[in-house]
């Protein structure tokens, strides 16, 4: 579940500032962010999962009212809560795929399940690369040991960061299928942000949140108050 009211954020350092329209995501559902490069869909996902504080706005998902905890507490409730499929997917070089699902229970505070584990990669098909270390893996197999972590403790909102960006057309519907599959055995919502035309395409269902809509009048100046 995600609802947002009034949200907006402004970097620092004189950077952009942004005003988001309002969205009411009900549980399962699925939110496509659609927007050019550098509309704030990253910054929009990075508000959701409460890695950032908002700059204005109220904004609720995965049952709390984001801003209102201190940085323990939304930490705990991002790793319970949050599965994150980023753009860059940040694995561990050092760690094998397994070591790399484990650091989820470390940040949740919970004991190591090995056999959690082997069953999320085998979920996305790679259990068998359970040993090998991220530069062992092609680019496809990556992504799906970052979507096994993501969804490892069967997170309430799964979030994915241009997931087709550098896929082929066969390789994108591929990794949307298993999104869209993987949210439905989770009962997650999913969020898609994507500049990507096949992704609309191909879930024509899906809520849209529209950044390009945004427009100029909604960037505003820094020296406007958010
Ligand atoms: P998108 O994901 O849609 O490409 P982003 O959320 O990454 O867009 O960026 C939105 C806007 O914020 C852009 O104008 C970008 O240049 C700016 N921006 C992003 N990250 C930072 C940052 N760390 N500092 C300053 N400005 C930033
Ligand atoms: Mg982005």
């Amino acid at each position: 579940m995600i609802r947002t009211r009034g949200l907006a954020y402004a970097y620092a350092s004189g950077g952009a500032a942004l005003r988001f329209p309002d969205v009411d995501l009900p549980q399962g559902g699925t939110l496509l962010l659609r927007g050019r490069s550098g509309t704030g869909k990253s910054t929009w996902l990075s508000l959701i999962a409460g890695l950032r504080g908002a700059g204005g706005g109220d904004l609720f998902a995965a049952g709390v009212q984001i801003g209102t905890q201190r940085g323990a507490e939304i930490d705990a409730w991002r790793a319970r809560h949050i599965g994150f499929l980023p753009q860059k997917l940040h694995l561990s070089s050092a760690l094998s795929v397994a070591d790399n699902l484990a650091l989820v229970y470390f940040a949740a505070g919970l004991p190591r399940d090995d056999a959690a584990i082997t069953q999320a990669l085998a979920r996305v098909g790679v259990a068998e690369l359970a040993q090998r270390k991220p530069h062992q893996l092609s680019g496809g197999q990556a992504q799906r040991v970052a979507l096994a972590r993501a969804v490892l403790l069967s997170p309430t909102l799964l979030l994915a960061d241009e997931p087709t960006a550098s896929l082929d057309d066969e390789a994108a519907a591929d990794a949307l299928a298993l999104l869209q599959g993987t949210a439905v055995a989770c009962g997650a919502s999913l969020v898609i942000a994507t500049h990507d035309q096949r992704v609309v395409r191909a879930l024509p269902d899906a809520q849209v949140l529209d950044l390009n809509e945004i427009g100029p009048q909604r960037m505003l100046d820094k020296r406007e108050q958010l």
